[in-house]
C-alpha cells in the first residue's frame, strides 16, 4: 500500500510538473516572440526616424550649397569636395550643370535595368527641378545607397544645374547601437519588395503582403523553407520606402532554453520536497495500517492491548481500530462463552469432567489443597424405572440444587457421570469437608425431591495436601464411596487422611 500510495503520488506530481513546464514554456516562448516582434517593429520606426532625420539633414546641406553655387560663392570643384569632408554625411557628391555635364566629384551610375528605369524617372524628377531622394543599386551588387541631390537655381529662377551625394545604405543600417541578435535591416520598395541582395531563406512575399498592409507594424512570417521570422517594419516617408527589421524566430527564442533550465532548477528542489513528503506521507498512512495488521495471539488480551496502543492519526484508521476492537471484543466474548459450554453439564449447570479436570491440573500446578466428595444417588435406577427418565433428570437437577446450596462459591461443583457428583473444596480440611458431605446427606434425606419422597445419597470424602499423588486422593475418596454403599448406603464415608 506503501508503493501504492507512493507511486500514485509521484505519477501525479510528475504529471502536474511536466504540465506546468510545458505550460510556462509556451508561456515563455509567446512572450519571447512578442517582445521580439515589439523590439524589431520599435528598431525599424527608430531607425526610419533618424534616417528620415539625417535625409532632411542632407537635404538642408544640398541646399545651403546649391544656394552658393547659384549665387557664385562658391566653386563646383570645392563645394562638392566640402560636402564630402566637412561633415559625414556624404560617402561621395557631385555638381551636373543643366546639360547634364559633371562639373565635380562623380555621380553614381545604374548597375542594373531595373535601376536604369530609376534613373529615367530621376531625369523626369530633374526635368521638373525638384530635390529627390532616391534608392539606387550599387554596381558591385552592393548594399543600395540613397541618393540625394537638389536642383541649382539662381534667385531669378534659373536653373542651372543639380548638386547631390551619396549616403551609404550600409553606413546607415549596419552600425546601429543596439544592435540585437541575428537582425538584418532591409531596405523595401513602395510594393514591399526588397532592394537588398538577400539569400534564399527570405520571407519576400510575406514581408510584402504585411509591408503592402500597413505603414508600421509587426508580424511572424515563414519563408518559403518554412523558417519562422519576426518581422518590424516602419515607412521611410522622406525617401518613400519602407524599412524592415528581420530576425529568425529561433534566433529570438534562443534565451529560452536556457530560461527553461533555470526554471527547471529552480522548480525542481520543490519537486523533490513533493516527492520526499509523499514519501513520508505514504509512510504516515501505512503506520497504523500496518501496527493494526496484528496476526497472532487473537485469542488473548495481547491483541487487543496491541490494538488500543495504536495512534491512528486519522478518520479511516481510527474507525478501523474502533471496528477491529469491537469484533475482538465479540470474538472473546464468544470464545468466554464456548469455553464455559465446553466445561459445563447442560442438564445442571455444574462443571462437566472436561472442566473438573483441568481445574484439578490447575491446582495441581499450583498446589493448592482441596478435599474431596464423591457423591452417588441411591437406587437411582429404581428413580428411573418407577418414575420415568424425566423425573429422573428432574432428580439429577434437585441434587445439582442441593450442592450449590451446601457449598461455598469458591468450591468446584461437577457433574462426573449419570448420577454421580463430585465436590472440590479448596483449601479445606477433611473433617470440614466431611461436615459439608453430612450436611449434603441430611438435605437429601429431609427434603422431597421431584419423586414426591426424599431421596438419599451415599458420599466417600477424601483430601490432597498440595503434594503426593492427586489421583490416590481421588481414588481414596472413590473407595470411601464404595466403602459407604457397602455399608448400606446413605452415608458419609471419610479415607483416610494421607
Ligand atoms: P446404587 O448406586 O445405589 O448401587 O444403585 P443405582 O441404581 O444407582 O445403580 P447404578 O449406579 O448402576 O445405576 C445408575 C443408573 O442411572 C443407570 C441409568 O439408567 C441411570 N442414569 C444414568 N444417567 C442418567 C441420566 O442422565 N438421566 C436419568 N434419568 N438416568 C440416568
Ligand atoms: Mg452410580
Ligand atoms: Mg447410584
Amino acid at each position: 500500500m506503501r508503493w501504492l500510495i507512493l507511486s500514485a503520488m509521484t505519477t501525479l506530481s510528475l504529471l502536474i510538473y511536466a504540465v506546468t513546464l510545458h505550460a510556462s514554456y509556451r508561456t515563455l516562448r509567446q512572450q519571447l516572440l512578442e517582445q521580439a516582434l515589439d523590439a524589431n517593429q520599435a528598431s525599424a520606426s527608430q531607425l526610419a526616424q533618424s534616417t528620415d532625420t539625417l535625409l532632411e539633414a542632407a537635404q538642408a546641406q544640398l541646399a545651403y550649397s546649391a544656394n552658393l553655387l547659384a549665387t557664385g560663392q562658391a566653386h563646383p570643384g570645392e563645394e562638392s569636395e566640402r560636402l564630402g569632408r566637412q561633415t559625414g554625411t556624404f560617402a561621395s557628391s557631385w555638381v551636373v550643370q543643366a546639360d547634364g555635364r559633371v562639373l565635380a566629384g562623380t555621380p553614381p551610375k545604374p548597375a542594373s535595368a531595373d535601376t536604369s528605369k530609376g534613373t529615367a524617372e530621376s531625369e523626369a524628377v530633374m526635368e521638373r527641378r525638384q530635390p529627390l531622394i532616391k534608392v539606387i543599386d550599387m554596381p558591385a551588387n552592393d548594399d543600395p545607397s540613397i541618393v540625394v541631390t537638389r536642383p541649382i537655381q539662381t534667385p531669378d529662377g534659373r536653373y542651372q544645374g543639380r548638386i547631390g551625394g551619396t549616403v551609404a545604405g550600409s553606413s546607415l543600417f549596419h552600425a546601429r547601437p543596439e544592435e540585437r541578435v541575428a537582425t538584418h535591416v532591409y531596405l523595401l520598395d513602395r510594393a514591399g519588395r526588397p532592394l537588398h541582395p538577400h539569400g534564399a531563406n527570405f520571407p519576400a512575399e510575406a514581408l510584402a503582403e504585411a509591408a503592402r498592409r500597413g505603414l508600421s507594424g509587426s508580424g511572424a512570417l515563414t519563408d518559403a523553407q518554412g523558417t519562422g521570422w519576426l518581422a518590424g517594419y516602419a515607412p521611410l516617408r522622406s525617401a518613400g520606402l519602407s524599412i524592415a527589421i528581420l530576425q529568425p524566430a529561433d534566433a529570438a527564442l534562443e534565451p529560452l532554453s536556457g530560461l527553461m533550465l533555470r526554471t527547471l532548477g529552480r522548480t525542481l528542489p520543490f519537486v523533490l520536497l513533493v516527492l520526499m513528503a509523499s514519501v513520508w506521507l505514504g509512510g504516515w498512512i501505512v503506520r497504523p495500517l500496518k501496527q493494526l495488521a496484528v496476526t497472532e495471539h487473537w485469542e488473548s488480551t495481547i491483541a487487543r492491548e496491541r490494538i488500543e496502543q495504536v495512534r491512528t492519526g486519522y478518520f479511516e484508521a481510527e474507525q478501523l481500530r474502533q471496528a477491529m476492537l469491537e469484533g475482538l471484543g465479540r470474538l472473546h466474548r464468544r470464545l468466554r462463552k464456548l469455553n464455559r459450554e465446553s466445561i459445563t453439564d447442560p442438564l445442571t449447570g455444574l462443571t462437566n469432567r472436561r472442566g473438573k479436570r483441568l481445574a484439578l491440573s490447575e491446582w495441581e500446578a499450583q498446589q493448592r489443597p482441596f478435599a474431596v466428595i464423591v457423591i452417588d444417588i441411591d437406587h437411582f435406577k429404581q428413580v428411573n424405572d418407577t418414575h420415568g427418565h424425566e423425573v429422573g433428570d428432574q432428580v439429577i437437577q434437585f441434587a445439582g440444587q442441593l450442592m450449590r446450596r451446601v457449598s461455598r462459591s469458591d468450591d468446584l461443583l461437577c457433574r462426573v457421570g449419570g448420577e454421580e457428583f463430585m465436590m472440590l473444596l479448596p483449601d479445606t480440611s477433611l473433617e470440614t469437608a466431611a461436615q459439608v458431605a453430612e450436611r449434603l446427606r441430611r438435605c437429601f434425606a429431609q427434603e422431597p425431591s421431584p419423586t414426591g419422597e426424599p431421596i438419599s445419597i451415599s458420599a466417600g470424602v477424601a483430601c490432597w495436601h498440595g503434594g503426593g499423588s492427586l489421583s490416590s486422593a481421588l481414588t481414596r475418596a472413590d473407595e470411601a464411596l464404595y466403602q459407604a454403599k457397602r455399608s448400606g448406603r446413605n452415608r458419609i464415608v471419610a479415607g483416610e487422611p494421607s
